[in-house]
């Protein structure tokens, strides 16, 4: 029996995780520094709207992986050693394993502008982004969003955001007040 090993536990890794429980019986972990359960990353914006709770995001029961014999292991996997066959992870541990996937997504990109480290300028692409914009966002009066979403809020197809958070949402490049 052959242990395979996926980083990540997103849409990706966990795709890979069922198809090959499907087709064999070797032995499956996935590692995640995220969450302990695979979410639908597409409903953080829901969650952040107040439309969703992080329990309905997750397409899985939590018991499902144990019945299908997935091991999800939380932890940060820091380096990989393909010589040794090796990832060592953040707690110190390390796992072995025969096949290694790499699932392990992308992360908000930051362009070096003046300011992007300050408290209130983030992405939201992460369960911690949420948990971190939930609390920066309380309260405010201005916010002002960069990328694609910027025209659903101007075609009104999320402006319950604008009603829930008081938000009054401009487009450009700038910070959340
Ligand atoms: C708000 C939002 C809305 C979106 N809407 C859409 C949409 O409508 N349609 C669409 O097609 N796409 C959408 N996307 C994009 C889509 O969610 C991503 O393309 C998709 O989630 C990528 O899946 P993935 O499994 O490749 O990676 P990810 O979902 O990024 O999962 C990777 C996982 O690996 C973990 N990881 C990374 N490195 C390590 C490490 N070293 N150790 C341990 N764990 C690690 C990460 O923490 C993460 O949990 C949206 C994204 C966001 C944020």
């Amino acid at each position: 029996m052959k242990h395979i090993v996926i980083i990540g536990n997103g849409i990706s890794g966990v795709t890979a995780a069922r198809h090959i429980r499907k087709h064999s019986s070797n032995k499956i972990t996935i590692i995640s520094s995220e969450t302990d359960h695979f979410f639908s990353r597409t409903a953080l914006l829901y969650i952040y709207m107040g439309h969703m709770k992080y329990e309905n995001t997750k397409p899985y029961e939590d018991n499902f992986w144990k019945k299908n014999r997935i091991d999800l292991l939380r932890d940060h996997v820091q380096s990989v050693n393909t010589k040794s066959k090796t990832v060592t992870l953040l707690t110190g541990n390390s796992i072995e394993y025969d096949i290694l996937i790499i699932a392990s997504g992308s992360k908000s990109n930051k362009f070096g502008w003046p300011g992007q480290e300050l408290r209130g300028v983030q992405g939201l692409y992460s369960f911690q982004d949420l948990e971190r914009m939930e609390q920066t966002t309380r309260g405010i009066n201005h916010a002002v969003i960069v990328g694609r979403w910027v025209d659903r809020y101007r075609n009104g197809r999320d402006a319950s955001v604008k009603k829930n958070c008081r938000h009054d949402v401009s487009a450009g490049i700038g910070i959340l007040e």
